[in-house]
């Protein structure tokens, strides 16, 4: 940590002194904000000068802190000074047992940064996120090298968040580079699926664009059509039990209907949008009349399929995710829908891939 407090309550804060003033400093005492046991001042060569518990505590500041970590708080503090936010480090609040690594007071709104470097579960951050939004502070997750990689688990999944401008989006900073980064229309699309996502400096935000809207083109189902036949001729284990469901139906999944094919909204599902497109209109093929109460079952069952998003107190996302795939279906006539029941109409599968690719191919010709 970058605070500690000394005799008589005064603060320190490191950023405020050079090293060698600090060193001058190492005989006094200081003492934890949060649990008020003593702490010691490390002032080395490399790392960015901090107070540390002499022990393992159970102390929640107690966690032992990374050059990274260390250096972001620092680099996001003269960001705000930048911008001329008022803010502070470190502050404790005791109501909370939380300490975010700044606290920024905006137009009577109080923010609550959080630095995140660390692994944490989403159990976790559902806590805190709620524990600050309940005490009435806005929190803003902003993500370390960690969370950087091109791998997009769980645990990147976690901190998604949504504005309409910024589309599905998350903040990532770079110490190493200095830079504050918006990551943002962060999109699942293709198969097997890809993450695709716009960036974009803290700085240069005004320049944000928003994705060219773009439908479904032949030639990338045709692209997503052929790998699929290809994990099905390697009998992947995870098409299995999909390909049951459609031979259950008659259908083989090689041949699946073109409105399976679709870009996914929102990026929550772990399972490609092709595979969980085909499983609901299985679903709707087979009831005939599709219920929301029905639907919502449908995603109970699969909570496997999709990303938890911690950073959202309420929305069924699972849910919404299914309702915009059947109101597209509305659109395309494979559906109709009447109050909140959707009816089946028709979908055309394909017998196999080969009469898939035939099809698709006059299509792109006709293009
Ligand atoms: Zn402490």
């Amino acid at each position: 940590m970058l605070i500690a407090k000394m005799a008589h309550h005064t603060e320190i804060n490191c950023l405020d002194y050079s090293r060698a003033q600090l060193r001058q400093l190492r005989q006094q005492h200081f003492y934890c904000p949060a649990c008020h046991r003593q702490v010691v001042l490390k002032v080395g060569h490399y790392l960015q000068p901090h107070f540390a518990h002499q022990q393992r505590t159970a102390c929640l500041t107690a966690e032992g802190e990374t050059a990274e970590h260390l250096a972001g708080k620092a680099l996001l503090g003269e960001l705000c000074r930048k911008q001329q936010l008022r803010f502070r480090y470190e502050v404790y609040l005791p109501a909370l047992q939380q300490r975010p690594d700044l606290l920024i007071y905006h137009h009577e709104e109080n923010i609550a940064l959080e630095f995140q470097c660390s692994p944490i579960s989403v159990a976790k951050i559902r806590a805190r996120t709620q524990g600050y939004r309940q005490a009435g502070y806005r929190v803003i997750w902003i993500l370390g090298q960690r969370y950087q990689n091109q791998s997009w688990t769980q645990r990147q999944h976690a901190f998604l968040q949504y504005l309409p401008a910024w589309g599905w989006f998350q903040w990532h900073l770079q110490v190493r580079t200095k830079r504050l980064l918006l990551i943002h229309h962060i999109t699942h699309q293709g198969y097997p699926q890809q993450m695709r996502w716009q960036v974009n400096l803290f700085s240069d935000l005004k320049r944000i664009k928003k994705p060219l809207r773009q439908g479904l083109s032949y030639r990338q189902c045709m692209k997503e059509s052929t790998s699929l036949y290809r994990q099905l001729n390697q009998a992947a284990p995870k098409l299995l039990s999909v390909q049951q469901s459609c031979y259950l139906r008659g259908h083989h999944l090689a041949g699946a209907p073109v409105c399976c094919h679709s870009p996914a909204m929102p990026p929550i599902n772990r399972q490609a949008s092709l595979l969980l497109n085909v499983e609901l209109l299985l679903l709707c093929e087979q009831l005939g009349k599709v219920t929301l109460n029905q639907l919502e079952n449908f995603c109970q069952q699969r909570q496997a399929a999709f990303y938890q998003l911690p950073l959202f107190s309420h929305q069924n996302w699972a849910l919404y995710w299914c309702c915009l795939v059947l109101n597209r279906w509305v659109s395309s006539g494979v559906l109709s829908k009447q109050g909140h029941n959707w009816y089946f109409l028709k979908a055309h599968w394909f017998q196999d891939y080969f009469s898939k690719a035939t099809a698709l191919k006059q299509l792109l010709a006709k293009r």
